[in-house]
């Protein structure tokens, strides 16, 4: 099978790294706090198997009704591995839209299942085909905000989409936290959506592997079956916890980085892009040069790593995640000074 190749990850301090949509912000204090009370505790014992703590926490900061309603994941790639293992068998289908997130295709040939991809279409809107259902389609992903556009579906849409499917309907919800809107009431009034959450972007957590799923109970409780005994490990879970104890650095850390965001936006366009409005703490771009891969190349040669990505019958570009203030000067610049030297 072909592999997913995930982002570059370079030796710390080399590069400004703004190419796998981490958070720039070291992650709240208290989070570092629990971190190394956790490291002082009980290591020698296993961990809570279901993470009740973070669930906890977690159905509070979200306004679910409890804690059943989240089952807990060593990153929410491995709640998406659970979900694909739960719902498709050998054989059997899912979808995702295209371009996205490209992992989902992997997962499906773990599986030993077929992935199909429906093209978004005039400017990343999605067709009611997404919503088609058939025999043997048996689960469907929904990145959003979308990678690597920053695009959003709106909540009313997503409603209609699972209304017209018999199976599942996965929305993946990496980069919500950047965005106006976001699925989880729908959680509650639609059978069939389930919801993904990570701290690897907005809590700035990638480092310790932690995400979740939304959904209803007697849903969490069948894919409880399926998932190793001790997926999360006692550092993490107590990590995990305070995050979601942080709600108040979540918001100001959003801010700071939406504004950073607009103005990256702003400041491509001046430089000739088009670029994509985002919802999420990265932006696609498009050079009208084409010479994408010449701007990536570029900009690495000068310690600077954002994200070449080309998608078959599709097309190319740069995806830029949100860096702090400093980054993205620097990559304004490198960027402007690489499309002089086409000139
Ligand atoms: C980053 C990302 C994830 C993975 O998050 P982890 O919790 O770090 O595994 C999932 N889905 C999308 C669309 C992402 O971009």
């Amino acid at each position: 099978m072909k592999p997913y190749t995930p982002g570059e990850q370079p030796p710390p301090g080399k590069f400004i790294k703004l190419n796998t949509n981490e958070n720039p912000y070291p992650p709240p204090a208290a989070v570092v706090d629990a971190i190394r009370s956790a490291a002082t505790g009980p290591l020698n014992r296993y961990p809570d198997p279901v993470a009740t703590s973070f669930r906890r926490a977690a159905a509070e900061a979200l306004g679910l009704p409890g804690p059943e309603w989240i089952l807990a994941g060593n990153g929410s790639d491995e709640i998406l591995t659970l979900l694909v293992r739960g719902f498709v068998g050998e054989g059997e289908r899912l979808r995702l839209p295209y371009p996205s997130y490209i992992l989902y295709r992997t997962l499906a040939d773990i599986q030993g299942a077929a992935w199909e991809q429906t093209p978004f279409v005039d400017d990343w809107k999605l067709p009611a085909a997404f919503g088609q259902s058939a025999d043997d389609l048996k689960l469907v992903l929904l990145p959003n905000p979308n990678s690597p556009s920053g695009t959003i579906v709106s909540p009313e849409q997503i409603t209609e989409i699972a209304s017209t499917l018999t199976c599942p309907l996965v929305v993946d919800e990496a980069y919500a936290d950047f965005a106006q809107q976001n699925c989880i009431d729908l959680v509650q009034s639609c059978d069939n959506i389930l919801i993904t959450r990570t701290l690897s972007k907005s809590y700035g957590l990638a480092g310790i592997r932690f995400g979740f799923l939304i959904a209803k109970p007697e849903v969490i409780a069948e894919l409880g079956k399926i998932k190793d005994s001790y997926n999360c490990d006692a550092i993490s879970i107590a990590a995990a916890t305070a995050a979601m104890h942080s709600q108040d650095w979540l918001a100001d850390v959003v801010t700071k980085m939406n504004l950073t965001r607009e103005r990256l936006t702003a400041e491509l366009a001046e430089l000739g892009f088009r670029v994509t409005p985002s919802h999420a703490n990265f932006v696609w771009c498009q050079h009208p040069s084409g010479r994408h891969a010449e701007i990536y190349e570029y900009l690495k040669r000068n310690q600077i790593l954002i994200r070449y990505m080309d998608f078959p019958d599709w097309g190319d570009g740069l995806r830029i995640s949100i860096g702090t203030d400093e980054q993205i000067d620097a990559c304004l610049l490198m960027i402007s000074r690489a499309i002089q030297s086409f000139a």
